[in-house]
């Protein structure tokens, strides 16, 4: 089979590698489509520091089944699945309080080990989700992950119906938040930098989306809410300067989600936390939130077809790299084509 390979920083190609085999309690799936994240662009450019090379990359990626192991129960072969790329260890602090999101020796498929940018993929059964094939098109169940992100998100936040939402940043994450927050009724608010960007948010569903390079991001969100501040603010952006603003525009007892996976420190006074007595809390990968995010996509809620902006054969997964890096106000989402439907 074929499958997309990182050698080195900007060193990929397609290789031929076997099809995996598989033990009693996997499923082998034919890849549908698989989505390019921010992540895959850090481990092409050398800057993702978990990453190990050479690396079968991609852990966005769904299809279908296959083939089953002997003690496969939950799913059948031909069904559309998508696929949760979290691998935890199940015995650790974190797996025992039920977050194995957060496990000691965590994995992720296409980070630690293997991921999905192939024709054919092995996956433990527990982790493989089935789909309504007639109502979200099998390219893009891969999309079930970026929107699980999002219910992470929403979880942390304790984001409920009548919450008001700030999200800084509106790429895809920011996206996939922003409509799952709206689905459980709240109203959200976006930033960012680019238009292009921005107009794309509002299409998406944002209430109120905001250049930060016209408009005055503390009168806006003053204004926005009343005077109170911020309710729950998740920041996307992720830089040294964005998590301090995050606990300044937070309205006291509010909460602040962050998602970053910078190691540079940023200025924190402590009394801007106690003052507010502020929820801060992280947000990783996801915790078995593929069902409520597949239930999302079904009821039309959770619109993964409209995430996505282009599709690409991943015969050209290379020349995908390069647009997301080069023109990003061109893309959200792209999903790499591995079969046809
Ligand atoms: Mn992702």
């Amino acid at each position: 089979m074929k499958a997309v390979i990182i050698d080195e920083p900007f060193k990929i190609r397609i290789a031929e590698v076997p099809v995996p085999d598989i033990r009693e309690d996997e499923v082998l799936i034919r890849v549908a489509g698989a989505g390019i994240c921010g992540s895959d662009i850090g481990i092409y450019n050398g800057t993702n520091s978990l990453a190990t090379y050479p690396r079968l990359i991609g852990h966005e990626y769904g299809g279908w089944v296959e083939k089953t192991g002997s003690r496969v129960k939950n799913v059948r072969v031909g069904e559309c699945v998508a696929v949760d790329p979290v691998r935890s260890c199940g015995q650790c602090y974190a797996c025992r309080q039920g977050r194995p999101n957060v496990c000691r020796s965590l994995e992720v498929t296409g980070v630690h080990r293997d991921g999905g940018f192939a024709e054919y993929v092995a996956a433990p059964a527990e982790a493989v989700y089935a789909l309504d094939a007639g109502r979200v098109a099998p390219e893009y169940a891969c999309l079930t992950e970026p929107y699980s992100i999002g219910m992470q998100v929403n979880e942390r936040g304790q984001v409920a119906k009548g919450d008001k939402l700030f999200i800084m940043g509106s790429g895809p994450i920011g996206i996939c938040i922003m409509q799952v927050a709206k689905s459980r009724g709240a109203q959200v608010m976006m930033t960012d930098m680019i238009k292009e960007r921005l107009e794309n948010a509002e299409r998406m569903g944002a209430d109120r989306v905001l250049n930060i390079q016209e408009e005055d991001l503390a009168a806006a969100v003053y204004d926005w809410t009343d005077g109170e501040g911020m309710p729950v603010i998740a920041d996307t952006v992720c830089s040294v300067s964005s998590f301090p603003q995050a606990l300044e525009l937070a309205c006291p007892a509010g909460r602040v989600v962050v998602v970053g996976l910078i190691d540079k420190p940023s200025a924190v006074a402590q009394v801007a936390i106690t003052k507010k007595e502020l929820t801060i809390v992280g947000s990783r990968l996801n915790n078995h939130r593929f069902p409520q995010v597949i239930r999302g996509f079904e009821s039309g809620a959770l619109t993964p077809d409209k995430l996505c902006s282009r599709i690409f054969p991943y015969t050209e997964a290379e020349e995908a790299f390069r647009l997301i890096r080069e023109r990003p106000q061109e893309i959200c989402k792209i999903v790499l084509r591995f079969a046809d439907v």
